[in-house]
């Protein structure tokens, strides 16, 4: 018997039919004597449409007081289709209750929109699986020290629930999708897109901080952090598969190095629409100009990705910059209106059509050339890029939004990642 996290995400939760579903499965591995803690998120569109409310009332408005109410919103998705989960498997038969994160609680900082676990009693969760029922763990929420509902960002269920399984040392974090695993990449967007059988830890860590929205970039943190056993699998399989076959199915994410492991130089291409860049023209280039602009960006707890600053020209330079499209109004505002005055700047533009491309591969290591490849393949497809920027086991490039799929289409062709590709080879 072993202690399981199964999280289910929005498409799998979609209508009360796949809510029997998901709560038939879960009986299946709750009757095969394992204990079952189970993370839903809301049903599919519903966070989309609460936000959207709010918007319709207040769209440009980013207090903290509005962010506050976004939360108390946005959370009650999840808790719906949590408690239409414990009702499925009562109706199956088992034993089940369900919590809202501040009912576990989850513990987060008050950073709302965006808040971070900080710590997790399962005291209440381990008496209820003792007792034998199955937990529903309310996905995507916490509480704050105060009491005040946080979230903890789109896609924020399978932080959740790795967070749940770190918390309990579960066997096992099982992340069910619309997807049957990771691919090379979004299988939306390329077709001919491959699944990969096992994804090391640091490729997928850089896969999902890179816009590969199958896993939220902080449940890969955790994931490592506390070494649980995670996979991606499909909930559309029948839910009546045998358990040795499903716990085999989809990707495993993995902490070690392994022999078999698919070796290319580049596993995967991520994408990345959520991104708008600023810059600041005519910045004065003395020491300090990154610290007086990055840092009042930091202290509104706004994150900034890829940054270049330009050579400068008569003492003046270009600084640039991206953040979450979320938080660019935020931030122009908060550059405008605090910033250039005293930076002594003549500007500051925006773009919010950009987006980030980025190939990630273990292998970029030991081999040399990868990046001017991707650059050459860009080039031969007439994409200018507009920031670079790398790591060891990464090359990302800012382009225009209207380049992506083009880009992203070639580069997996380029670097052999197509289906027919690895066929072929075989
Ligand atoms: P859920 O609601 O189950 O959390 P998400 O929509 O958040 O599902 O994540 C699954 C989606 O992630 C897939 O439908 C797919 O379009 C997208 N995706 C992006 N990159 C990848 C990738 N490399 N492999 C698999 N899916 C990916
Ligand atoms: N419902 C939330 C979202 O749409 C969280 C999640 O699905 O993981 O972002
Ligand atoms: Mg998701």
């Amino acid at each position: 018997m072993a202690l399981i996290v199964h999280k289910y995400g929005g498409t799998s939760m979609g209508s009360t039919e796949r809510i029997r579903n998901v709560a038939k499965r879960v009986a299946k591995w709750a009757r095969a004597g394992h204990q079952m803690v189970v993370v839903p998120s809301a049903m599919s569109g519903e966070t989309n449409r609460l936000l959207g409310l709010a918007k319709e009332l207040a769209p440009e408005k980013q207090t903290a007081d509005y962010e506050r109410e976004l939360d108390m919103l946005a959370s009650t998705g999840e808790q719906a289709s949590s408690a239409l989960l414990a009702i499925a498997l009562q109706a199956e038969g088992l034993q089940s209750v369900s919590y809202a994160g501040w009912q576990v609680p989850i513990r987060t900082d008050s950073a709302h929109t965006k808040a971070r676990i900080e710590s997790i009693d399962d005291t209440k969760v381990r008496a209820d699986l003792e007792a034998g029922k199955v937990v529903i763990v309310t996905g995507f929420q916490g509480a704050d020290a105060l009491g005040n509902i946080t979230t903890l960002g789109r896609g924020g269920s399978d932080t959740s629930a790795v967070a749940v399984a770190a918390a309990m040392k579960a066997q096992e974090c099982l992340i069910y999708t619309d997807v049957d695993g990771v691919y090379t990449t979004d299988p939306r967007v390329v077709p001919e897109a491959r699944r990969l059988q096992t994804v090391s830890f640091e490729e997928m860590l850089e896969m999902a901080s890179m816009g590969s929205k199958v896993l939220q970039i902080r449940s890969v943190e955790f994931a490592g952090k506390y070494r649980v056993p995670l996979r991606v699998l499909s909930s559309f399989t029948p839910w009546d598969i045998d358990i040795a076959v499903e716990s085999q199915s989809g990707t495993l994410i993995t902490f070690e190095e392994d022999e078999n492991m698919e070796q290319a130089v580049v596993s995967g291409i991520a994408f990345n629409r959520d991104e708008a860049k600023i810059s600041v023209l005519g910045v004065p280039d003395r020491p300090g100009i990154a610290y007086q602009i990055l840092g009042a960006i930091a202290q509104a707890n706004i994150d900034v990705d890829v940054i270049i600053q330009n050579l400068s020209k008569d003492g003046k330079t270009d600084f640039s910059f991206t953040v979450n499209r979320g938080d660019f109004a935020k931030a122009m505002d908060l550059l405008r209106s605090n910033v250039l005055p005293s930076l002594g700047a003549q500007d500051v533009v925006g773009d919010t059509k950009i987006c980030k491309v980025s190939i990630v591969g273990i292998g970029m290591r030991s081999h040399v050339g990868i990046a001017s490849k991707m650059f050459g393949v860009l080039s031969e497809e007439g994409i200018n890029i507009q920031m670079i920027s790398t790591s060891e086991i990464k090359t990302s490039v800012v382009i225009d939004e209207k380049y992506m799929e083009l880009a992203v289409r070639a580069l997996h062709k380029a670097f052999d990642l197509d289906q027919a590709a690895v066929q072929n080879a075989a």
